[in-house]
């Protein structure tokens, strides 16, 4: 049983003051782009990982997909007797949840396997209780994200976007990501984040260079303050022709929003000159979360 499962981009990232728990309001507006990992989940006597593509991912119970796997067995009741396998496309600890969407996954994949047949309602229940961006990856489009990001509602968008992501070396963590964007809001606490209506217009018209003017994300300072050579990856971009350039999430991949397929092509061939960026790849979005392929 396979399942293919979209990274996200922040189309708007609205961070507000710490709450008492140390987590943070968010308004989120996730974007699925169709950069994907797969997870495959076959028959086995117990449970075990495998995992192919770029290194940093832990292949052990601490891997979110196996967490998802052993959680859902637990909520069925049913043996966790599964092989996992994931092929990773998306970037590890690169701000596009990619490992929320392994285990998005391997929630499609183990009820497919085991015909446990939940409901989405459960299964996004499921996800929730593992990460707060895992229930997005299991829906994909586009969608409005509360809370810690769980809470969502679909968005209505025309047609869809053409982007350009830049990979950079190494990753950042979203626990540090998170502590430096305190640290500089030190001594002036932020505002309750609100949607962007101008955001929500672009989505609804399809205007890419609206849309480019609209995104924001307020971890991008922190993002940049702890790696400064994304300053000056970001310009790079807009030099060349992006009408939207951007840290995606907690970073460091950068996100560059093409006003056409065609010159999303050119923007990536000038991208993938970008001292930073290892490696540079065109998406579109949005695009359908976990599915069985
Ligand atoms: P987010 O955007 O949700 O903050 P991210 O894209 O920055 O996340 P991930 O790639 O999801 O980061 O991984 C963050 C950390 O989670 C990794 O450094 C790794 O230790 C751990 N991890 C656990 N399971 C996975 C997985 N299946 N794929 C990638 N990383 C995983």
């Amino acid at each position: 049983m396979t399942v293919r499962v979209p990274a996200k981009v922040n189309l708007q990232l609205g961070v507000g003051p710490v709450r008492d728990d140390g987590y943070h309001d968010l308004v989120n507006v996730f974007h699925a782009v169709s950069l994907f990992d797969e997870v495959t989940a076959a028959p086995a006597p117990e449970p075990t990982i495998t995992v192919e593509g770029p290194p940093g991912v832990p292949v052990g119970p601490d891997n979110l997909a196996v967490r998802a796997a052993l959680l859902l067995a637990s909520h069925t009741g049913v043996e966790p007797r599964v092989a996992l396998h994931i092929r990773k496309d998306i970037p590890v600890a690169g701000g596009m949840a990619g490992g929320s969407a392994d285990a998005a996954a391997a929630l499609v994949a183990c009820d497919a396997l085991w015909e446990t047949g939940l409901s989405r309602e459960t299964l996004l229940e499921l996800g929730a209780r593992i990460g707060s961006d895992v229930p997005f990856a299991l829906l994909g489009g586009t969608a409005v994200g509360l809370g810690r990001g769980e809470r969502l509602t679909p968005v209505e968008v025309t047609g869809e976007f053409h982007w350009v992501f830049g990979y950079a070396d190494g990753g950042l963590s979203t626990p540090a990501v998170y502590a430096e964007c305190d640290r500089l809001r030190t001594g002036s606490p932020a505002p309750w984040p609100v949607v962007s209506d101008d955001l929500m217009a672009a989505l609804k018209t399809g205007d890419p260079l609206a849309l480019g003017r609209a995104l924001s994300n307020d971890l991008q300072p922190a993002a940049l303050s702890l790696r400064p050579p994304l300053s000056e990856a970001l310009t790079a971009g807009t030099s060349a022709g992006a009408v939207g350039a951007l840290v995606s999430g907690s970073g460091p991949t950068c996100a560059f929003l093409a006003p056409s397929a065609a010159q999303a092509e050119e923007l990536a061939t000038s991208l993938s000159r970008v001292e930073h960026f290892v490696t540079v790849r065109q998406a579109r979005g949005p695009v359908t979360g976990a599915v069985v392929i």
